[in-house]
């Protein structure tokens, strides 16, 4: 990560979020203030065999207003953040007044690295035992396994009731202001439902 926001189309967290000129800035469904933007991820460029089920630019907003700290937030389909998908065309937005704006970071080098799966899916897919638990990785990650915090934690579609599967994670030190209590999130999407976005987080 370099800091900057980069290309307006980055994929980067904080800074300006890319919307299209007829999207309005994002509200709480809870206490209604403008959400602060997290991250945006641009599933157009990624490596060829890594891209996902949709394309575009998935962008993810939170709520940091006092009145929703810890009130929720953390549960696939809490009302304090959204998730959506930009098709097209679209400009660097300035946040509303007011909406706390996190110090911006583009990824600059994707690496690749080697992943397991995390011990509870470990134990989901019936691997054998180990001696020592076995991690995914953790830190800022698209694909790969899930690292988990308190167990394996996959929301069901709201459509088709299907699990769906994590394929963005945020790490606990990815923000000095703001880490999901030192914890790990995560975006996952339904293969089937695209649109069909959630976000959950859990910490230790
Ligand atoms: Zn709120
Ligand atoms: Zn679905």
């Amino acid at each position: 990560m370099s800091d900057g926001e980069g290309a307006a189309d980055s994929t980067r967290t904080g800074g300006r979020p890319i919307m299209g000129e007829e999207e309005t800035w994002p509200k709480c469904g809870d206490c209604t203030n403008p959400l602060t933007f997290m991250l945006q991820c641009n599933l157009d460029a990624l490596p060829d065999g890594m891209a996902n089920h949709e394309s575009g630019i998935l962008r993810f907003f939170y709520c940091l207003h006092d009145h929703c700290a810890g009130m929720g937030g953390w549960d696939a389909f809490d009302p304090q953040h959204h998730l959506s998908t930009l098709q097209g065309y679209g400009n660097s937005r300035t946040a509303p007044k007011g909406t706390f704006v996190i110090p911006p970071q583009y990824v600059s080098d994707l690496k690749e690295i080697q992943d397991v799966p995390h011990w509870p899916d470990r134990q989901n897919l019936k691997l054998p035992e180990t001696d020592d638990r076995v991690y995914a990785a953790d830190g800022h990650k698209y694909a790969g396994w899930p690292h988990w915090i308190q167990g394996a934690e996959r929301p069901a579609c709201p459509e088709c009731q299907t699990v769906m599967e994590p394929f963005i994670q945020l790490d606990n030190a990815w923000n000095k202001d703001f880490n999901f209590g030192g914890g790990v999130g995560h975006i996952s999407q339904c293969a089937s439902h695209p649109d069909q976005l959630a976000f959950g987080w859990a910490c230790g």
